[in-house]
């Protein structure tokens, strides 16, 4: 049985295949229940990290030379543990991150797959082989890992993010540092303890700590690439810092998400998607649909339709078993959300529901889902994440508005269109910037065989996921050969 996270014990980051103690920790806090400490996790220092970098440089060549197969072997048997152990990691992820526990199975299942899709990769990963233009001579496009990569996250995903970047970093030959988010180690550290099992020394490790361990990541010399999922803000000093160096660089990053529910949308089913895709999961997604952009011919039964679901919706502890929306991760994340909705309504926009901070048996971040109606697109409620469980209705006239309106933030993650005309969809699928669009499906849930990203603001760099995290994760040699 391996080691179980306990609130008396420090857990160390892994470097050089040694797990390492640290001068000082982060408490690790249950949301629903802020009295509960999950764990203590030790902080990276400077020559940690220096460490990890030297240990990681020298696993390198031996791990990228591991046959395709043996790769494959050790990245699937990652995959078969985190499934076994799925119940045991998922109640640690709803007890440290605050989503529900169905929520929380879900992510530890996607993170096996993801381990197992990637341990299939590892095979196939094969370059190319391309005629040249000129006679006699043979052209090979080789792939080969980038080296050293930095993988930084944030807390909203704990174990799927460092999932679906480590395995794909890992069967593409790469060695991995892995700095995941101070607010959420515990899940982070299990990831570790599972890949350190079946992993050679080094070619994982783990530095837990602040912003200042991945900034620190970011301009060490030796780190060839850095992966990064987070907020908007913290992506434009890491983009400064990797770039200055020169080094390759992939960022995933906030959204705004609209859905567009135009007049012929089947109703229950855009009210459905609506409340999955702005409150679930306390609305801590990028892929959130905060925007909700509607038809004025459905307006007025569309926000009835959600206000009666949103009456029923269970706030509360996110391991209680009738809980539908769990609290927010913590204390400053809830007090953003309060800042929020105190912002709409000074901006004219109408709170027709929610948005009160909520008191449970336990003390913890709980918040009602909150909708505003009446807002307009240059509303900072409409322009800014609040990444909370808010949206805002936007009334437009037809199909173009929608669009037109739906396009109006920086951001470009994912957008959604409830209708059943394909002429709308036609429009939709054309016009629409977004990284991902949904038809009819929510803008939350995504597959991890095929890409992932965002366009404008919302990320930086190749896609993540499916067989396109190939080209963040290796590089190409062009091989000129006279036969
Ligand atoms: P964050 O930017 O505050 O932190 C993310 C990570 O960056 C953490 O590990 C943090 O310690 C680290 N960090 C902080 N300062 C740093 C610095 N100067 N240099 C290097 N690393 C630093 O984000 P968060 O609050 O953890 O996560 C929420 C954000 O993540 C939201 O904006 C959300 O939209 C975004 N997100 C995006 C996706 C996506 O795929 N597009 C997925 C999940 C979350």
């Amino acid at each position: 049985m391996l080691e179980a996270i306990s609130k008396d014990h420090v857990y160390r980051n892994l470097i050089g295949g040694e797990w390492v103690d640290s001068p000082d920790f982060i408490a690790d806090i249950n949301p629903s229940d802020t009295n509960d400490v999950i764990g203590k996790f030790a902080m990276a220092t400077q020559s940690d990290l220096d460490r990890a970098i030297a240990a990681a440089s020298a696993a390198q060549e031996s791990w990228a030379d591991v046959t395709p197969q043996e790769r494959s072997d050790k990245l699937e048997l990652v995959a078969a543990e985190l499934m076994v152990r799925r119940n045991e990691l998922a109640y640690q992820l709803s007890r440290e991150e605050g989503k529900t526990l169905p929520e929380a199975t879900a992510e530890v299942v996607k993170a096996s797959q993801v381990f197992r899709f990637f341990a299939g990769e590892a095979i196939r990963s094969a370059g190319e082989h391309v005629r040249s233009i000129r006679s006699s001579i043979d052209v090979d496009v080789a792939r080969r890992p980038v080296g050293v990569v930095a993988l930084i996250t944030p807390w909203n995903f704990p174990l799927s993010i460092p999932a679906w970047k480590t395995a794909p970093a890992l069967a593409y030959g790469n060695v991995v540092i892995l700095k995941p988010s101070e607010l959420t180690c515990a899940s982070a550290w299990s990831l570790a303890e599972v890949l350190d099992k079946h992993l050679p020394k080094s070619v994982f490790q783990l530095l837990m700590g602040d912003g200042r361990v991945g900034a620190a990541l970011c301009s060490h010399p030796a780190v060839n690439a850095v992966s990064f999922t987070g907020s908007e803000r913290t992506g434009a000093k890491i983009a400064t810092a990797v770039h200055k160096r020169g080094a390759r660089l992939q960022m995933e990053m906030g959204g705004k998400n609209p859905l567009l529910v135009m007049e012929d949308a089947n109703l229950d089913l855009a009210v459905k998607h609506a409340i999955t895709g702005a409150f679930y999961s306390t609305g801590q997604r990028c892929t959130a649909s905060s925007r909700l952009i509607v038809s004025g011919a459905i307006h007025d039964r569309f926000v009835e339709g959600l206000v009666n679901v949103m009456k029923g919706l269970r706030v509360g502890h996110a391991l209680v078993p009738e809980t539908q929306i769990g609290p927010m991760v913590n204390d400053v994340q809830l007090r953003r959300t309060l800042d929020f909705i105190e912002i709409g309504c000074k901006e004219g926009a109408e709170l027709v529901f929610g948005g009160e901070r909520l008191e449970r048996q336990t003390p913890g971040c709980f918040v009602s889902p909150a909708l505003f109606t009446g807002t307009k697109s240059s509303q900072r409620i409409n322009q800014e994440e609040i990444f909370g469980p808010v949206a805002a209705v936007i009334k437009v006239d037809d199909i173009d508005e929608a669009i037109a309106v739906a396009n109006d933030t920086p951001y470009g993650l994912c957008a959604g269109l409830m209708t059943n005309s394909l002429a709308y969809v036609a429009k939709f699928r054309k016009q629409i910037n977004s990284g991902m669009a949904m038809i009819n499906v929510p803008t939350v849930g995504t597959d991890y065989h095929v890409p992932f990203g965002g366009a404008g603001a919302s990320a930086y760099g190749p896609r993540e996921m499916g067989p396109s995290a190939r080209e963040f994760f290796t590089s190409s040699r062009t091989i000129y050969t006279a036969v």
